[in-house]
């Protein structure tokens, strides 16, 4: 059994932490979210939404059920346990299913900030989200950025994450400033507590911090991998399900959007560029060598993968300030023998080869490349083979 024991509010220093008691088989462990002071007032204390959905998948992975000390939202009890745990028993064979107990649901709406916020990165899913929401009004319209430290700088979390995490804050509050919106930066430790792979809990991991503020934001935007014909709950990406997830996750106080689910990759790519701010604030590298500083390495996956996109579209030039253009050239045929062979697996590379037959773009040296891809992968695949069989011998 897990018991999620009710919040509690501390000061420390300009910040302040909301935290619980968290009981994992008798062994006890504190959860906390940090926020700037100014934000303590948008806290909700009234519910323990925020834990639960954070420490959920613990209770899924080791077949724990889940007692709540506090008040729950009663749409999140309800969807939880008719619709969400099934669902991700079924993404995930190795979850077990769980019963969630609470004796209080609250029916209440807590909000009263009434507007919009969507979390920023400066990659292309979190920029198109952004400029595809900038003629929104009333509640709709993004007034807050949030940048937060549940995973996407490390797993596991700990000390390097974390530091990664506040460089990268310093340059998305840059371009905050020239935006006018204030990003509200959230610490947590729920990392370093589920031990788990963030990829396939990311939209758990960062809902469970923004339902701290449901009293701040009636909606809130999660910038979702895929277009919206993508959906998949057979993924090890949770965001491949995220028009279930976003849905599941609501309250009677916040609404969660998967946002530009509406675009493929190219066209959120082709969105940004009509937008100069991104010439220099455009990052999308996630190679960890050069996670300690800000900018792109230019030659991983992500980074190839955008450049040719942002070339195809004649628009690299642009980005000469953000990417190592000589770097990207040495590696551009090679990249693309790798989306030829890996098109059919690779949505994103499907999107590319799509984009790269539009443009007449496809050439002999290619197909060398493809075929070499291969090649290379197979030999790997033999020798882990071989590998596998003599560890058993
Ligand atoms: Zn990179």
């Amino acid at each position: 059994m897990i018991v999620i024991n009710s919040p509690e509010i501390t000061a420390q220093d300009e910040f302040t932490v909301i935290s619980s008691l968290i009981e994992i088989d008798g062994k006890e462990e504190r959860l906390w979210y940090k926020f700037p002071q100014k934000f303590q007032q948008f806290l909700v204390t009234e519910n323990l939404d925020a834990f639960l959905v954070g420490i959920l998948v613990l209770g899924l992975k080791t077949g724990n059920n889940i007692k709540l000390e506090s008040p729950v939202s009663a749409r999140l009890y309800y969807t939880l346990n008719h619709y969400l745990i099934p669902a991700l028993c079924l993404a995930n064979p190795k979850f077990q299913k769980i019963n969630i107990f609470a004796e209080v649901l609250n029916e209440s709406d807590l909000n009263f900030g009434k507007l919009a916020g969507t979390g920023l990165s400066c990659g292309v899913d979190s920029f198109a989200t952004y400029y595809d929401h900038l003629t929104e009004k009333g509640s709709y319209r993004i007034q807050f950025f949030t940048f937060l430290n549940a995973g996407s700088h490390g797993d596991l979390g700990g000390e390097n994450p974390r530091m990664v995490y506040q460089k990268k804050l310093l340059q998305i509050k840059k371009f905050g400033k020239e935006e006018n919106l204030e990003v509200i930066s959230i610490d947590t430790n729920l990392s370093e507590i589920l031990n788990i792979n963030f990829q396939s809990t990311h939209t758990l991991r960062n809902f469970s911090c923004i339902l701290n503020l449901q009293k701040l934001f009636k909606n809130y935007y999660y910038a979702s991998p895929n277009r919206f014909d993508e959906f998949s709950l057979n993924s090890i990406d949770s965001g491949d399900y995220d028009l279930l997830n976003v849905s599941m996750l609501s309250t009677e106080s916040i609404n969660f959007f998967s946002s530009a689910a509406n675009l493929t990759r190219t066209e959120r790519t082709n969105l940004i560029t009509n937008y100069s701010q991104t010439y220099k604030y455009l990052d999308v590298c996630t190679n960890s060598s050069i996670q300690n500083n800000w900018g792109n390495c230019s030659e991983c996956e992500k980074c190839l993968r955008t450049e040719l996109t942002l070339e195809l579209l004649g628009k690299l030039h642009l980005y000469d300030k953000v990417f190592n253009i000589k770097k990207y050239y040495k590696n551009k045929n090679r990249f693309i023998g790798k989306v030829l062979a890996t098109k059919e697996e690779n949505v994103f590379n499907k999107d590319l080869w799509n984009l790269l037959k539009e443009k007449n773009q496809i050439h002999f040296i290619h197909y060398i490349e493809c075929i070499s891809f291969k090649f290379k992968s197979h030999k790997k695949e033999f020798k882990k083979f071989i590998k596998k069989k003599s560890k058993r011998c």
